[in-house]
């Protein structure tokens, strides 16, 4: 049942280190308005850690919130899950919210757990999909026994809860503009007792992970392309065409390339313009991770490969030949 006492929905707006909000609470707003609408049009709101509120306040119009509460306090600065899960907490009891949705980046899972042991909530991590049941209770979908199932759970305690894997949802370019509030919080952590110091920051630089983000075209290869020569070919033929390269999970698991770029159900999702899938043989625990691309592209030697189920452009072939042909030209 609705809980008479609990109303909106909370997001978590995380920033990295340089000041860039995640992509993920843009996915999450969208999909948040969507869940508002079938509660009646509900408030959507967000939290953010920051010293300069300014410079986000634009996109947090643009985008239609309908308040942010936001903490300007210098040790704020580094993440603390002491000290952000406090605040955001603080929010949460200002605000009573009817669910509380947070982005499944390494920050957002170890935040979120927190938040839900200290409201005695529940928390449905990892979501792959979120909606509204017909009692309008949050109904979270996401992979349970070790991907096998999709289990979709609802949470008897308000507020409810939910983490979503980045890459799941779609930023949809909307004019949702709004006149939103912008409320400054008071940070009272004086009685917390942060016991964990950053010593030092260690930036790991692998330019595939975050080009995977934002290709435009990506070059897939699976466990026809059997080994690494067949990846170097594949090398080859995605800087041909200006392509980033991923790979299937057994591919990954034959260390054929790094588990950063597995696309799937256990791995990234991904949304590309151009989805070039290369001797893949198109099982589902693979498509839900590429399925939302724009156009799909299938090379494979067995024509009742499933992967042409759900290409837009399909090619019977040996890859070596075709991927050799391109390289050539
Ligand atoms: C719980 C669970 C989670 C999983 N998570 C993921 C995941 O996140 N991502 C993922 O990818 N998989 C995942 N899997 C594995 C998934 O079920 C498939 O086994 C996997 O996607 C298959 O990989 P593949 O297409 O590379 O290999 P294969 O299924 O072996 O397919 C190889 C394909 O290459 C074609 N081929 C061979 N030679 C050539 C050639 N010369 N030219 C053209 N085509 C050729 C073959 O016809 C075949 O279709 C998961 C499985 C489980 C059980």
């Amino acid at each position: 049942m609705p809980n008479e006492n609990n109303s909106g929905i909370l997001l978590y707006a995380q920033t990295n280190r340089e000041g860039y909000i995640h992509t993920v609470f843009f996915e999450l707003v969208d999909k948040a308005k969507d869940l508002a609408q079938k509660l009646g049009a509900v408030d959507v709101n967000a939290v953010i850690f920051t010293s300069d509120i300014e410079k986000y306040k634009e996109a947090f119009q643009n985008m239609g919130l309908d308040k942010v509460f936001y903490f300007e306090d210098e040790r704020l600065k580094e993440y603390s899950t002491l000290y952000y899960s406090k605040l955001f907490i603080d929010v949460a009891k200002l605000t009573a919210p009817e669910i509380i949705l947070i982005g499944a980046t390494n920050q957002g899972r170890d935040l979120a757990p927190r938040i839900s042991s200290e409201l005695h909530t529940g928390l449905t991590a990892d979501c792959i999909e979120l909606d509204i049941n017909e009692k309008g209770l949050l109904a979270a979908t996401r992979p349970t026994f070790g991907g096998q199932l999709m289990a979709t759970i609802l949470c008897k305690t308000y507020p409810q809860m939910a983490t979503v894997r980045p890459g799941v949802f779609r930023v949809r370019s909307v004019d949702n503009k709004k006149d939103t509030e912008f409320i400054k919080m008071e940070s009272d952590l004086d009685s917390v007792d942060d016991k964990v110091k950053l010593l030092e920051f260690k930036k790991l630089i692998n330019a595939e992970i975050n080009d995977l983000d934002s290709a435009e075209i990506i070059v897939c290869g699976g466990m026809g392309l059997k080994n690494k020569q067949g990846f170097d070919l594949l090398k080859q033929f995605a800087d041909k065409i200006g392509a980033t390269v991923a790979a299937t999970r057994p591919a990954v698991e034959s260390g054929l390339a790094p588990r950063a770029v597995q696309i799937g159900q256990t791995g990234k999702t991904v949304h590309p313009k151009i989805y070039i899938a290369c001797a893949v043989s198109g099982a589902i625990q693979h498509v839900v991770g590429m399925e939302g691309s724009d156009h799909i592209i299938a090379i494979n030697n067995d024509p009742n490969a499933p992967i042409f189920d759900i290409a837009d452009t399909g090619i019977v072939g040996d890859v070596f030949d075709i991927m050799k042909k391109y390289i050539e030209n």
